[in-house]
């Protein structure tokens, strides 16, 4: 048996969506799929505005750029967390302030980011880790009395929920990533969440090049000028049709992951219980969507040993984030403090398998190694 961490979904209409697109001759962006996909966020989920992007990444790189960020603007987010939460806006010359997360989640703590607002801060990004909501209430209530928006880098929860609001559609502006690891793919791809009205029409703009092109293709307007300074954020219809077919199946796959999700869950709950390691955390107020499972481990050592163990079983169970404010670019740019939490989820997390083609045999065989590595 050779299990490996993720398997891209395949789904059914894929290949004949991609053709019908490229027999069109209809193969840029912004096209009939494009259409699709947004209609489908927006009915099925109630998002708003919606724009498909090449990436999560550049989702928040037109985020940074729609929020006007100037040279020493200060973000507040997570060490925690991937390169593309921090980049988008380092790019726009922003300072990076990194907070820690909470004890017990991998997720940002609202005290420690009130603690660290200046007169320079301009936003906070926070990162709903494994799909499961950060505490948004604590974070709305920061961003208004302190005027700052909130940005969610939500790359990793399609179908995940605070409340009844879908992540994504909470702050100001958030971000999907499509990636070929998340719950759905187009291989690449990503969709911006604009919630705040009056960012709408200038988020079109800057996202096709800096042009009211989209105006234009809804004959608002008789022709489509350079309006404001943009960038070419749009993927192709190639990826929007793949990105459809996805959609498509989308309830199928995740009533699949929540199943793993769920049977990790009961069949290592007596490791827990035994003060093996500590598995997620979900608030009453989220709604996750099984994006991954994770155990946080008793020491580094012992992760370590755990990630080697299940690989000698043939098992592919990886570490996460590397916390960023010990990555070698920001400790080159900017003085280190430690965050204790954030260092924590790096050297104690463990990621176990979870994708809609993983057996339930398998995972009987990665529970098994499991509860033996700890016998
Ligand atoms: C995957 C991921 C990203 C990057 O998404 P891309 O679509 O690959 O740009 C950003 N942030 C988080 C939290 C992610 O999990």
């Amino acid at each position: 048996m050779q299990i490996p961490f993720n398997r891209p979904y395949r789904a059914e209409n894929e290949l004949n969506y991609i053709e019908a697109v490229i027999r069109s001759g209809k193969t840029a962006g912004n096209g009939i799929f494009t259409e699709k996909c947004h209609e489908y966020f927006q009915s099925r989920y109630g998002y708003k505005k919606t724009l498909l992007t090449t990436s999560c990444t550049d989702a928040l790189e037109l985020s940074a750029l729609l929020i006007d960020i100037q040279p020493g603007d200060e973000i507040i987010m997570p060490s925690f967390a991937f390169v593309s939460t921090a980049n988008p806006f380092i790019l726009r010359g922003a300072k990076i302030v990194f907070a820690d997360c909470q004890p017990d989640i991998p997720n940002l703590d609202p005290r420690a980011v009130e603690a660290l607002i200046t007169p320079r801060t301009k936003a906070i990004v926070v990162l709903h880790y494994a799909g499961i909501a950060c505490d948004m209430a604590s974070f709305l209530k920061i961003a208004e009395t302190h005027g700052l928006y909130l940005i969610e880098d939500a790359a990793q929860c399609i179908d995940a929920f605070y409340n009844n609001t879908p992540l994504g559609g909470v702050g100001h502006l958030g971000a999907i990533s499509f990636h070929e690891t998340k719950n759905i793919t187009c291989g690449e791809g990503g969709i911006l969440f604009i919630n705040d009205p009056e960012l709408a029409a200038k988020a079109e703009i800057l996202w096709e090049k800096g042009t009211n092109r989209s105006a234009f293709l809804r004959q608002e307007v008789k022709k489509y000028e350079w309006i404001d300074v943009g960038s070419s954020f749009l993927p192709s219809e190639v990826l929007a049709a793949y990105l459809y077919a996805q959609l498509e199946a989308l309830p199928a796959i995740q009533k699949q992951r929540m199943i793993i999700w769920q049977k990790y869950w009961h069949e290592l709950c007596e490791l827990q219980a035994a003060g093996c390691f500590q598995m997620p955390v979900v608030p009453e107020f989220a709604r996750h969507n099984a994006h991954i499972f994770y155990l946080i481990c008793r020491s580094p050592a012992e992760r370590d040993e755990l990630i080697a163990y299940l690989k000698e079983r043939n098992i592919s169970a990886p570490f996460h984030y590397l916390a960023l404010h010990r990555s070698p670019y920001f400790r080159e740019t900017q003085i280190e403090q430690p965050l204790s939490y954030a260092e924590l989820f790096s050297d104690q997390l463990i990621r176990l398998p979870l994708f809609y083609d993983l057996q339930e045999k398998e995972v009987d065989y990665i529970v098994t190694a499991i509860h033996q590595f700890y016998r």
